[in-house]
């Protein structure tokens, strides 16, 4: 018994095909997928994919420094996408999990002004999140592990050096 949700790689991939059918079958045309680094990434990969779109940006927005700890308020990190390759696209934003939505509701506000259509896709939504997502394969109150960080950064092992 956990209190927390595990995603497995494989339940992702399950998850990911999911979410990307929502979004066909709700008839959406994405131009753009904007993943938010470094979670949305792999979705955004994923959907990229499955929804045959080829033309994908990365926004880089920190947020949480620890399990339920956060900052002050989420911030873009540079490079931010500029206007231009936004401008007048249906664009598709791609995110692991709206906690909060206050990482999405940056994106989609920063979004809101260049573009001509703007929704989100998420894995996970929790019921606190003040977006309310377009795309959401499952909604939890409870914190989850994610495949991509569930491991803590590989470090360097004694005796792999070959070329010394
Ligand atoms: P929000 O701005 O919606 O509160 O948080 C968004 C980001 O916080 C997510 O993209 C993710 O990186 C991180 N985060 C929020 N909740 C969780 C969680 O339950 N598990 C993990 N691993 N990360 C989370």
């Amino acid at each position: 018994v956990t209190d927390r949700e595990i995603l497995s790689w494989q339940l992702f991939g399950e998850a990911s095909r999911a979410l990307a059918q929502e979004v066909a079958d709700d008839g959406y045309e994405p131009d753009i997928i904007l993943s938010i680094a470094r979670g949305g990434l792999f979705v955004a990969g994923a959907l990229g994919y499955a929804l045959d779109v080829k033309n994908l940006h990365v926004m880089n927005v920190e947020f949480y420094s620890g399990v339920g700890k956060t900052l002050p308020m989420p911030v873009m990190l540079p490079p931010v996408p500029n206007a231009v390759d936004l401008s007048d696209k249906r664009v598709l934003v791609a995110d692991d999990v709206a906690d909060t939505g206050r990482t999405l509701e940056l994106v989609r506000d920063f979004c809101a002004d260049h573009v001509a259509d703007v929704r989100c896709a998420v894995v996970y939504e929790k019921p606190s999140s003040l977006v309310k997502c377009e795309y959401v394969w499952r909604r939890t109150d409870r914190w989850i592990n994610f495949p991509w960080s569930d491991q803590p950064p590989v470090t360097r092992r004694e005796g792999q050096v070959l070329d010394a």
